[in-house]
């Protein structure tokens, strides 16, 4: 439920997408004045709710069977998608598109409405604030990445994992940032990633590489010991297929990622991509 029936003005920042609620306008945007982040060299730019449903629209389909992405343009911020996965246990809500427009969100409600709403980090959050008011969903969010959920009203904080449902579970990786986690989907062998990792496709739509990053923008590796936690975490759990704030790479994934991670830990980490070992991975079908 809401905190309160009249909920401060959210305020979306034009150079990383990051919603706030501020009272006025926002004197900074907490995710740009973060080291990952580049800063705006024009300064502020801040668009209200209103101000976004007359610049931005919202469009969607289906990536995957079950799984819908939402789309703005053009794009607010860095662009994340939000995804709707339509899971045996109720659909989820994951990560935001920068803007979800009253359509949009009247599509989710035709695919079901939403059961679960939560993200990997706040650089990919996007609108899901939308998606909550409307829907009033379990707003499940790791406990380090609550400063940046403000925008919504969090109803299930986590530490190391949140199960919710058999089969469905939010794991807690940090690494990219302190509170970043991931989705398992068992059943579909799929693993959200988050921006643990990220893929370069061909114009086919095949991965041919991946890489990982403390910050993509400003190049920063891993650590060896946030490659090691990563390395363990994902060679534990049982997927093919893996899907990044933009990009879904249905099969393959998993061998993928544990090579990129295996070539980190055999010496310095790098922020340089990965040939995938064994060729592009093969692209979503069409739908
Ligand atoms: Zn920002
Ligand atoms: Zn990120």
């Amino acid at each position: 439920m809401p905190h309160t029936d009249d909920p401060l003005p959210r305020w979306a920042c034009t150079n990383c997408g990051f919603w706030q609620p501020y009272f006025a306008t926002p004197p900074d945007c907490p995710v740009c004045t973060d080291y990952r982040h580049p800063l705006p060299r024009a300064g502020w730019d801040f668009v209200s709710e209103g101000e976004a449903a007359g610049r931005f629209e919202t469009t969607w389909r289906e990536v995957l069977p079950d799984v819908w992405t939402f789309e703005t343009a053009p794009a607010l911020g860095i662009g994340p998608l939000g995804w709707i996965l339509r899971t045996e246990h109720g659909n989820v809500s994951w990560e935001g598109a920068g803007w979800t427009s009253d359509a949009a969100l009247d599509q989710v409600e035709a695919l079901g409405g939403v059961r679960f709403l939560s993200g990997s980090h706040a650089h990919v959050f996007g609108s899901w604030w939308r998606v909550a008011e409307r829907f009033e969903p379990e707003v499940v969010v790791q406990s380090a990445a609550l400063p940046f959920a403000q925008a919504l009203a969090v109803s299930w904080p986590f530490g190391a994992e949140a199960e919710l449902a058999p089969g469905l579970r939010l794991l807690w990786t940090g690494g990219h940032t302190a509170g970043h986690s991931v989705l398992h989907w068992e059943a579909r062998r799929l693993v959200f990633c988050g921006d643990a990792f990220k893929f370069r496709l061909d114009a086919d739509g095949r991965a041919t590489h991946v890489s990982t990053h403390k910050a993509y923008d400003a190049h920063i590796p891993l650590s060896h010991d946030d490659a090691r936690a990563y390395r363990a975490l994902f060679a534990g759990l049982d997927f093919d297929g893996v899907v990044t704030p933009w990009e879904a790479v249905p099969t393959g994934g998993k061998a993928a990622v544990l090579s990129l991670l295996d070539a980190q830990l055999a010496g310095r980490p790098s922020a340089d991509w990965h040939e995938i070992p064994g060729g592009p991975l093969p692209a979503p079908p069409r739908l």
